[in-house]
Order: structure tokens, then sequence, then C-alpha cells
């Protein structure tokens, strides 16, 4: 994992400051927690009277999530779908990673595929997030693609029960988990009568309301080609998930090549569609980290052509030649950094 979390901790110390200076000393400080669940730096900050439990519940909530569909440890249900696969029998789940396979399969559909989430022998085969990667043959990867098929990933919904139909195949929800994960704690805190908070799983951002003052929180959008994190944009929500996917996050390098990862199931290589990020900004976080991925591997042309059609989804797209293009909807709520830099920015109608 390279950079990943920079630009994003610098939105959250970002937003903090913004909210201290805002308010003229309101002694309203908030409760905030981080750990380093799924596979990244998680940080809640929550404000208001029962801030702390429902931080405390928020980050239990997220290890039982990660325990639940991590398929890095042999204990998960994931895991268990996953060591099952090709035998036939239909795997007991629980209800939320049958609702996250269900939005899986769902993005999936929409996507034609360029979200799969039985992308797992690949992921295994390639090992970008791990000690060793490696860049597969192309005979491996040829044998692997074949195992990749959402429409073999069967759920019973009226039994929570779900199974891959061949031996081989696994789940991985590296691309979708983390945005469940975000929309989870949200429900924790509005349980809790908070009506302001801001959740950051690795780049997975949900807003809770606006900053305690009433404004919006501001969270900053990844320059993929800055080695330091810096932005190339700031956004400004309220009550939204803004997820990224990106190049630059996840990565190695061998024999001058640079390898990503996020893959194309049909090629079976880092997806290398001509963009270096997209950023969804949707309600659900869930559906916004389904889509960055899917939208990723689209690429420009299609991954628009999909954001467009859906209700409530906005998106920016950067191009791996500078150029930044936003959804009409967030026409007033996104300002470049550098307008005179070399980032040019475009609106989609
Ligand atoms: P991040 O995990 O860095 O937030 P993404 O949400 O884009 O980034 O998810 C990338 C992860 O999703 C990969 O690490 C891998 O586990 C999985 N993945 C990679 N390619 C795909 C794909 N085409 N469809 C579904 N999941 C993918
Ligand atoms: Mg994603």
């Amino acid at each position: 994992m390279k950079n990943k979390s920079i630009c994003r901790i610098f939105m959250v110390i970002f937003s903090s400051l913004g909210f201290l200076a805002g308010c003229g000393g309101n002694p309203e400080i908030p409760v905030e927690e981080q750990g380093f669940y799924m596979g990244t730096v998680v940080t809640v900050k929550a404000y208001g009277p029962k801030a702390q439990r429902a931080a405390d519940e928020a980050m239990k909530r997220i290890r039982d999530l990660q325990d639940k569909m991590t398929i890095q440890a042999p204990d998960g249900e994931i895991q268990r779908l996953n060591a099952s696969a090709g035998n036939g029998a239909y795997v007991p789940l629980s209800s939320d990673s049958i609702h996250v396979l269900k939005t899986a399969l769902k993005y999936a559909r929409l996507s034609r595929g360029s979200f799969d989430v039985t992308i797992g022998p690949l992921v295994q085969a390639w090992g970008i997030s791990t000690q060793n990667p490696q860049v597969p043959s192309l005979t491996e990867i040829e044998r692997i693609k074949k195992m990749i098929n959402y429409q073999d990933l069967e759920i019973n919904e009226k039994e929570n029960t779900a199974r891959l139909k061949n031996t081989g195949q696994m789940v991985d929800l590296g691309g979708i988990a983390k945005g469940y994960a975000g929309d989870e704690v949200v429900k924790i805190f509005k349980a809790y009568g908070i009506e302001s908070a801001f959740v950051n799983l690795g780049g997975n951002v949900v807003a809770l309301g606006g900053k305690p003052d009433g404004s919006s929180w501001n969270v900053g959008i990844q320059d993929p080609g800055a080695q330091d994190g810096g932005c190339t944009g700031v956004l400004k929500i309220k009550d939204r998930a803004v997820v990224t996917s990106g190049d630059y996050e996840r990565y190695f390098e061998k024999d001058g090549l640079r390898y990503h990862h996020i893959l194309d199931p049909k090629t079976g290589y880092p997806s290398k569609s001509g963009l270096s990020s997209v950023t969804i900004v949707t309600e659900k976080s869930m559906d916004a980290d389904a889509l960055s991925t899917a939208a990723f591997v689209l690429g420009l042309a299609e991954g628009l052509e999909l954001v467009q059609s859906l209700e409530g989804v906005e998106a920016i797209f950067i191009t791996g030649d500078r150029q930044i293009h936003i959804t009409s909807g967030l026409r007033d709520s996104f300002t470049l950094a550098d307008p005179g830099g070399t980032y040019q920015c475009h609106e989609k109608t």
C-alpha cells in the first residue's frame, strides 16, 4: 500500500480545522477514533453527547464486518464460501454478507462484468497487496480468467445461503466491503442521535450531516500524479459518501512497469482504461465503492454513461493525461486546487 491515506488524513485535519475556525471557539470537541481494519486506516469522528459510545460501537462493527468478509484469515464466512466452491453445498451466511453479495451482483450486471467479485483467483495470482506481488504468466492468466464469472455466484436469499459453482472460484470483496462498513457506521451514529460525523475507511469517506456549524465537509480529491499525496481539488459535501478508486493506491513495479490493484476481468491484467482515478459521490458508500471500481475498469466513456444512467450518482473522472471530467451535479461543490495548473476541469452534461 503506497501513499494511500496521506491526502485523506490531510482532509480530515482540514475538516476539523475548518470546524474550529468556523465556530469561533465553540467548545464542542469531536470524539475521534482510529484503527487498522479491512487492510486500511479507519478514522471515525463524531460530535454530540453520545459520540463516544457511538464511535466505540462503530469500531466494533467494522471489526465484525472485517472478520466476516476478509479472505486473509481462515475463519471468515466469505472464506468458508470460497473453501466450499464447487462442492455443490450452499453455505450459510450472515445477512451482512448476503446483502453485500447481492449488491455486488447488481453492479456486476450493470457494468457487464467489469466489476466482478469472483475476481478472487486473479487477485491472488497477482498478489498486489501482498509482500510478494508477481506478474503471472500468460497461460496462468488465461486459465484464471475462465474462473471469473459472477453468474457462478448463486445466492439463496430465503435461506441466507450462497455457493460458488466451480472448484477454485473465489469471492474477493475488496472492491465493496469497505463501502458497506461505512454505511453501517452511519446507521449506528444515527441510532445514537448523532447529526454530525465523518467516517474515513482508507479513502472511502462518508459524511453524516455537515460540520456542527452547519457548513459542508471538505474532502480532498487526491492528485493521482502527486508523490506527496497532494490534492487536485476539494469537494464540499453533506450527507454523502465519496469513494475513490485510483491506480496510485496499491501497486508494485517490475522491470520498469507499474502494476496496480484494479484488475480488468476481461484481460486479466490491471485495468488500462486511460483513467488514473474515479471518484463517486452518492448517498450510500457501498454503491459508491462498487461503482468507483466498476467505472475505473469501464473507462471514461462507458463509466460516465453508467454513472449518468443512475439516479443521485455524481462522479469525478481523472484521466492519465490530466483531464478532470465532472458530472453536472458537482458544478457548485467541486473546486480545482490550482485553477491555473496542469489539470483541466470539464463538466459533462
Ligand atoms: P481500494 O480497495 O483501494 O479502496 P477499490 O475499491 O477500487 O480500491 O477496490 C480494489 C480491490 O477490489 C482490489 O484490491 C481487489 O481486492 C478488488 N478488485 C480488483 N479488481 C476488481 C474488479 N474488477 N471487480 C471487483 N473487485 C475488484
Ligand atoms: Mg471499490
